[in-house]
């Protein structure tokens, strides 16, 4: 289905053109009629779906009628875990928006307020924010919510994750009841679930529409996953040899731990390797330049802690590197959605270690399928790494994390959830919640 049978006004089409997108994803076509409807909405999505396009585009459309703005007032808002993800997301608004009337901006911790205050006073139709830094500019009374229209959680497992659940619940009790309320989440965990239920009980139990868009989305062909049994002291001098050898162009590298990014960013400069590292201890404004500069390509090797490397979104990013593999299946399936986006090829290598093995396990059960293993020369292990067992099942850990397929809707519930299918990687689900 092409774009412009979603519903799309003429200067949205228009700036999708311009950005060379050339038909909807998946999630673009399921979602974009249901919001324009009004319909709330809960969507399982990773980054690389085409998400922020998906609930961006039917807000823009439903907005873009004259309406007069009070001052600090704000129609839609947009709560994003991370800095850099509301930063990019507010940044496709802008994109989207450029043929259109309507204000946008994003307000995130880390800097002064008063910029940020300024520019409420005029009132802004879609405002894209953390959770503490919103909460922080209502309690100012820099903005009110009293006229707010659209209320959308992106990468709302991530901000469970963070601890932001009770300050995204504070946020819900301010907001008026009769409100769309669209959610975004890579996975439905029990947690995620509850946010769900709150969000939809102070809507006055509005039905929400359920997509489950599968994660085969991001394990497309196009990423070419592969792993490099390692042992861990000999993790930097692989790193270094992968990138001279087989001639990155760009790399960005995930690791544990923010000293730990610091002292590789040492080791590949001791091998004239020129990287920079960004992490939570980093100031606003270096992780800015930085992240500026790896776009760009000035800069081609990024370290990056996993939780300083969310939402950063590189159009055509090459290749991920996971120097550690991730504790989370969920984790590792962001990290390699961020290379092989929207039709580009990309490539994904994990170093995995002999301590990685049940995290291997996990992530290979949830992916349901062995990662490609590959031997360099000279970089023999002393600690071999067994192969998996594709049905590991972590102890403790509730079903719903083990596979998308296996969320079971709760009674309490009062969703229905609607069968789609939009090629192989809608899954189809006619359960009726509630
Ligand atoms: P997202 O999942 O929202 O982080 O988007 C991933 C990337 O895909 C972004 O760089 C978008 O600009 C791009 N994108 C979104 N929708 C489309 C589309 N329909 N065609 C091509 N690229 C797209």
């Amino acid at each position: 289905m092409p774009f412009s049978n979603l519903g799309l006004c003429k200067p949205i089409l228009q700036a999708i053109e311009d950005l060379g997108y050339t038909a909807p994803t998946p999630i673009q076509s399921e979602a974009i009629p249901i919001i324009i409807s009004g319909k709330d909405l809960i969507a399982t999505a990773q980054t690389g779906t085409g998400k922020t396009a998906a609930f961006v585009l039917p807000i823009l459309q439903v907005f873009n009628k004259d309406r007069l703005l009070r001052g600090k007032r704000i129609r839609a808002v947009i709560l994003t875990p991370t800095r850099e993800l509301a930063v990019q997301v507010a940044a496709n608004v802008a994109q989207y928006s450029k043929h259109l009337k309507l204000s946008s901006m994003a307000v995130y911790g880390g800097i002064d307020t008063e910029p940020q205050k300024q520019q409420l006073i005029e009132g802004i139709d879609i405002l894209v924010a953390t959770p503490g830094r919103l909460l922080d500019l209502a309690h100012q009374r820099a903005l009110y919510f009293d006229e707010l229209e659209v209320l959308v959680l992106d990468e709302a497992d991530r901000m469970v994750d963070m601890g932001f659940g009770a300050e995204i619940n504070k946020i819900i009790e301010r907001l008026p009841e009769a409100r769309q309320n669209l959610m975004f989440s890579a996975t439905l965990s029990e947690e995620v679930l509850d946010l769900a239920d709150n969000f939809s009980d102070g809507a006055m139990a509005r039905p929400a529409v359920e997509l489950f868009i599968s994660p085969k989305t991001i394990t497309a062909p196009n990423i070419n996953q592969w792993l490099i049994t390692t042992d861990k002291d000999k993790k930097s001098a692989l790193l270094s040899h992968l990138i001279k050898h087989q001639e990155w162009d760009q790399a960005l590298i995930f690791i544990e731990k923010k000293h730990g990014a610091a002292k590789l960013v040492d080791q590949l400069a001791k091998r004239s390797i020129v990287a920079d590292a960004i992490h939570g201890d980093k100031s606003q404004a270096s992780r800015e330049k930085i992240l500026a500069d790896f776009k760009s390509g000035k800069l081609k090797y990024l370290v990056a802690t996993g939780v300083a490397a969310r939402g950063i979104d590189i159009g055509n990013l090459s290749r991920v590197v996971n120097y550690d593999l991730p504790f989370k299946p969920e984790e590792y399936i962001h990290r390699i959605g961020r290379t092989g986006r929207a039709g580009e090829t990309g490539e994904a290598i994990s170093f995995v270690a002999w301590g990685d093995f049940k995290n291997l396990c996990a992530i290979e059960s949830r992916l349901n399928h062995i990662i490609n293993r590959k031997e360099i020369d000279g970089f023999t292990v002393r600690k071999v790494v067994p192969v998996s067992i594709l049905n590991f099942v972590r102890k403790g850990q509730p079903p719903q994390q083990r596979a998308l397929s296996a969320v079971k809707p709760r009674a309490s519930s009062n969703t229905n959830a609607v069968a789609t299918e939009n090629g192989p990687h809608i899954r189809k689900n006619k359960h009726i919640w509630g």
